[in-house]
């Protein structure tokens, strides 16, 4: 029987458990080998109250708070070293080492490496809206599609990693537009502007979200809750997730514990289901 191995490839430390961390967590659980790899340092993020003073080096306290995310996922971290870009039109987007603007071709091949050594047969990452548009989450997708590609062929980057390996599957982390309608009403019920929703107030919720028929992956990790919220909350720095706290507990484990994915590859039709990213492999 084939290892059953998950390569996630993200934006921003945090990614990995304010995003598919449940999913993560119950594959971990379940005996995949499950590998993030984030792609920058943190470093133009904003910081929570009483963290002003982590300002100065939040890369260092963002990489500590990471290393310690991913333990208690269960997944084994990769960096690929890049610097945080800011939301867009933020300063932070010209810095010479900002992830936007790394060279594609090499970047691609940072991402080629660790599939080659790391050898998964499932891939994601983030979707070609980055979720909220974020440059960085955009940039992820960009160099992930082409390197899931590339990494089997042995013409392609013939210098970078061990032999050539092609993954079976490539999944975007994505959410269903329904979900998001449900929550602009519940905002809006609170007197809250959803198109300032996130500590920044910079993303605008009423642009997000998936058509529910191009979702295509539906993964439930409500046995691994705790281990969302308990790794969600190592990233103290950036508020610790719960922008959901205000609602009961066992209404956000009813209502959130599930991840939703587009296939991008192989394609499938839309109104697809799956309730497994791994089904048929390693079996
Ligand atoms: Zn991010």
């Amino acid at each position: 029987m084939t290892k059953r191995t998950l390569l996630a490839v993200l934006a921003h430390p945090d990614d990995e458990s304010f995003g598919p961390g449940g999913t993560f967590a119950r594959y971990a659980a379940e005996g995949v080998d499950v590998h993030i790899a984030i792609a920058t340092d943190g470093a133009a993020g904003s910081v929570a109250a009483g963290y002003e003073d982590a300002r100065e080096k939040l890369a260092e306290v963002r990489a500590q708070e990471l290393k310690n995310a991913v333990n208690i996922l269960g997944a084994t971290l990769h960096t690929l070293g890049y610097r945080d870009s800011g939301y867009i039109g933020d300063p932070a987007n010209e810095h010479p080492e900002a992830f936007v603007q790394a060279d594609e071709q090499e970047a691609i091949g940072r991402v080629v490496k660790l599939i080659r050594e790391i050898r998964p047969q499932v891939i994601i990452t983030h979707d070609e809206t980055g979720g909220y548009f974020h440059p960085d989450h955009i940039q992820c997708w960009k160099i992930t599609v082409p390197a899931f590609h590339a990494a089997g062929d042995p013409a392609q980057f013939p210098d970078i990693g061990p032999a050539p390996f092609q993954p079976e599957r490539l999944y975007f982390s994505a959410f269903p537009n329904t979900w998001v309608k449900f929550f602009i009403f519940l905002f809006r019920l609170r007197g809250q502007d959803p198109t300032k929703f996130g500590r920044n107030q910079d993303i605008d919720m009423t642009r997000v979200g998936v058509a529910r028929s191009k979702l295509h992956a539906f993964i439930n990790y409500r046995k691994y809750w705790e281990v969302k919220q308990a790794a969600s909350a190592a990233h103290a720095s950036q508020g610790g997730g719960g922008a959901f706290g205000w609602l009961p507990k066992s209404v956000q484990k009813l209502l959130l514990a599930r991840d939703t994915f587009m296939r991008a590859y192989p394609p499938v039709p839309n109104g697809y289901r799956e309730k497994d990213l791994f089904k048929g492999i390693g079996e």
